[in-house]
């Protein structure tokens, strides 16, 4: 197969060659041929090195690397790659066992396929294309994925619509690409959920907080607890398994406060510790009492890009400091932020300047981050994006 040569500028191949995956629009000096948004391209260096293939794209990102060496981009390759993940989430002990069936398989750049995300809730894998390449293989990706889990995927929701960055002629509606409807009740850790793929947020449910979950669960033992942003219930239940005396979970969307209550049925059925409230954080922030010794703030992204990060940051110090103001003596905050572009120092910054104004002593007890079925690629830091502080507040 031929495809458009993609030429760099003098110098630009140096972080190809340190296995970066993106090569960036300035880098480029030439390209031979005209291709389409989602088209393979190879990319060459100023002196006709071969460097990598990849997805082209229309952007900043103008390539998204697949392959370091030369390589058919086909079926086979996709098998490979959903194999080497699928294996690595056995090694967590994620997939294949009997009280864990929710985890991610795919993570972008940290399993060597930018662009694309799959999430696994029992036999359905939710499938995410963040790239217009990913989006034309998502038939060949949709056969691999079938090829490396078998029997245990019986169907593949594709959701794609809110992630490609380019929607003109794609045909890109969501849907199923293997199986159909189900309502598919997935386990976490033991417990369980429904997981809404089709209306729900990301994927139905957010992954990647499953460790900081089960850290929360060893800390709720009589504790009153408070969690905001709770989406469709996660944290709490695991504070309710912890022996918590009362969770209070709020959401601004209904739709996420009526699965949490569901949830809440099938977990701990007629259990009177728990109330739901579809409220907006700040208000209910401000009206609520000082009753609460156990919060978790696990807010929206506050930024998307890189031009609004002070005001992010500015929100991230609002929220964070009525939680100190609030929480009772001995309380414990556990305190996210999954903007990728508010790094580690910056979170931990805001965090401190609320903290400052409260007055009130703080610890850190423990430095939180996304689990190892979300892995950064070494050559790709860009894809840490989940930071959390847990503290402990005289
Ligand atoms: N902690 C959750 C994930 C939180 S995602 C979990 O473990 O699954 C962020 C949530 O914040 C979303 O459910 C969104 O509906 C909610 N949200 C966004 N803006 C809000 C606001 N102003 N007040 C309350 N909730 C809000």
């Amino acid at each position: 197969m031929e495809y458009c040569k993609v030429f760099l500028k003098p110098k630009k191949e140096e972080s190809l060659l340190r296995f970066h995956p993106w090569v960036f629009s300035g880098a480029i000096q030439s390209i031979n041929g005209k291709p389409e948004e989602g088209d393979l391209v190879e990319v060459y260096g100023a002196n006709g090195q071969f460097l990598a293939i990849g997805h082209f794209q229309i952007g900043s990102i103008a390539v998204r690397v697949l392959s370091f060496k030369p390589a058919s981009i086909d079926e086979a390759f996709w098998t490979e790659r959903i194999s080497v993940a699928y294996e690595l989430r056995k090694i967590l002990r994620l997939a294949g066992t009997a009280n864990n069936d929710t985890f991610r398989l795919v993570h972008g750049e940290g399993d060597n396929l930018p662009g694309l995300v799959i999430d696994m809730y029992a036999r359905t894998a939710v499938m995410q294309a963040h790239s217009v390449g990913m989006h034309m293989a998502r038939h060949q990706i949709a056969k691999a994925l079938k090829t490396v889990l078998g029997e245990e995927l019986q169907n593949i929701y594709y959701k794609s619509e809110a992630t490609l960055p380019y929607k003109a002629n794609l045909g890109n509606e969501d849907g199923y690409l293997l199986g159909g409807e189900v309502e598919d009740i997935a386990v976490e850790n033991g417990l369980k959920f429904y997981v809404d793929w089709q209306k729900g947020q990301k994927t139905g449910f957010f992954v990647d907080q499953r460790e900081n979950r089960s850290l929360l669960e060893h800390y709720a033992k009589d504790r009153s607890v408070l969690n905001m942003f709770c989406y469709t219930g996660g944290f709490s239940f695991y504070a309710m398994r912890g022996g918590a005396k009362v969770v209070h979970s709020v959401d601004s969307s209904a739709k996420a406060i009526s699965l949490t209550k569901k949830n809440v049925e099938l977990n701990f059925p007629g259990d009177p510790r728990h109330e739901a409230y579809a409220e907006d954080a700040f208000k209910f922030l401000e009206n609520m009492g000082h009753n609460y010794d156990l919060i978790i703030l696990d807010p929206p992204a506050f930024a998307k890009h890189k031009n609004v990060l002070r005001n992010a940051l500015q929100g991230y110090r609002k929220l964070n400091a009525i939680a100190f103001e609030k929480i009772k003596p001995g309380g414990i905050l556990f305190t996210f932020s999954c903007s990728q572009v508010v790094s580690k120092e910056n979170f931990r910054l805001a965090v401190f300047s609320a903290a400052a104004q409260s007055g009130r002593s703080v610890r850190i007890l423990h430095q939180l981050t996304q689990p190892a079925d979300h892995p950064v690629n070494i050559y790709h830091p860009e894809g840490e994006y989940l930071k959390g502080l847990v503290l402990y507040v005289e």
